[in-house]
């Protein structure tokens, strides 16, 4: 069995930033990403991916020159996903060959497979093929990240019923969407398919956007969206969504009907933890199981140590 100082689940933006830092202190650490892809929801399918695909809104709408001479820009001809998906997709790949780097750069082991814990210091990497590659670790960090809800009784098909995960593998760009959720995710999304002159719909069971912002800032927000041609529908929450023939049909709880080509449920995120045998994690092994050290966590000389100039 290997042993390492630190096991690091997961290779988002947290997983990576630690196991660099540990490693860069000196610590042998491993890294069990279960994707093929490194750089969790932060590079694959969050806040990169989605950011670039703002700029490249911006970029095929012309809405930045539109503000500037008054002209009514109208969407680049003949767009098509692939050509929309060009740059994130270049963006996502070169962020991806970053943290290969990093990770070589600091000998960090990355072993791929879905992580499993056996007890406290114990963890499983379950490869594709069931191959089970056992490492303990006298410290363990889980940055396994989050996935989008998928509530039960939403037919999410990946097709016309989106979440933020699928949407970035969507076949062609639609005439209209519904987006449910006016968090950071469904703002987002809702106001790049709106900058493409896509007919948005964004509904939200609140009384406005964003409401951890200042009262007057989310009204700004609402106010220059609508103005773009975003519609709001506040107070409303989705009671049923069904599949027609020309894509989806929205009831809410209200009464009130809405279509759309698609939809989109950018209603909340959830950790991901299944699989990870968490309830193992509380099984203790003795000191003696651990040959370099103690099993404590405070063992583990973060605080003492002192930071240099660079962090990894
Ligand atoms: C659409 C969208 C836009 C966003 N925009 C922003 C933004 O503008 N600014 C911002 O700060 N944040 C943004 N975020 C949030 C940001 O992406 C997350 O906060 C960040 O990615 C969390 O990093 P993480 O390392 O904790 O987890 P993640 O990035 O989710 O990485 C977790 C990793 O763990 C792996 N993993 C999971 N389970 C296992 C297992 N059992 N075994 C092995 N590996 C496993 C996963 O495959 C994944 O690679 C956005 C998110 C979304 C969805």
């Amino acid at each position: 069995m290997e042993s390492f100082d630190l096991i690091v689940i997961g290779s988002g933006p947290a997983g990576e930033k630690g196991a660099a830092q540990a490693a860069y202190f000196g610590k042998r650490v491993a890294l069990i990403e279960c994707r093929a892809e490194l750089g969790g929801a932060g590079i694959n399918t969050g806040t990169v991916p989605s950011k670039t695909l703002r700029e490249s809104a911006l970029y095929f709408s012309g809405l930045r020159q539109r503000g500037l001479y008054g002209i009514d820009y109208s969407l680049r001809e003949g767009l098509t996903v692939a050509g929309f998906m060009h740059r994130k997709d270049a963006v996502v790949s070169a962020e991806r060959a970053k943290i290969a780097a990093n990770l070589t750069a600091h000998k960090i082991d990355l072993i791929p497979g879905a992580a499993q814990f056996e007890d406290a210091h114990t963890v499983n990497a379950i490869g594709q093929h069931g191959a089970v590659r056992t490492l303990r670790g006298e410290v363990i960090l889980i940055a396994t990240g989050s996935k989008p809800h998928r509530p039960p009784e939403i037919p999410f098909d990946d097709k016309f019923i989106f979440d933020s995960d699928s949407i970035l593998a969507m076949e062609r760009i639609p005439k209209s969407m519904v987006v449910v959720g006016g968090g950071v995710i469904g703002c987002e999304y809702a106001s790049i398919f709106t900058a493409m002159g896509v007919t948005v719909s964004l509904v939200d069971g609140r009384d406005r956007l964003l409401p951890f912002l200042d009262a007057e800032i989310s009204e700004q927000l609402r106010e220059r969206l609508a103005s773009l041609g975003l519609k709001f529908f506040f107070q409303e929450r989705p009671k049923l969504t069904e599949r027609t023939a020309t894509g989806i049909r929205m009831t809410f709880a209200s009464g009130k009907i809405v279509e759309a080509e698609t939809a989109l449920f950018a209603a909340g995120r959830r950790g991901a933890v299944e699989g990870l045998a968490l309830e193992n994690a509380w099984r203790c092994v003795t000191p003696s199981a651990f040959p370099t050290s103690s099993v404590s966590l405070r063992s583990f000389p973060w605080e003492s140590t002192r930071f240099p100039k660079f962090l990894p």
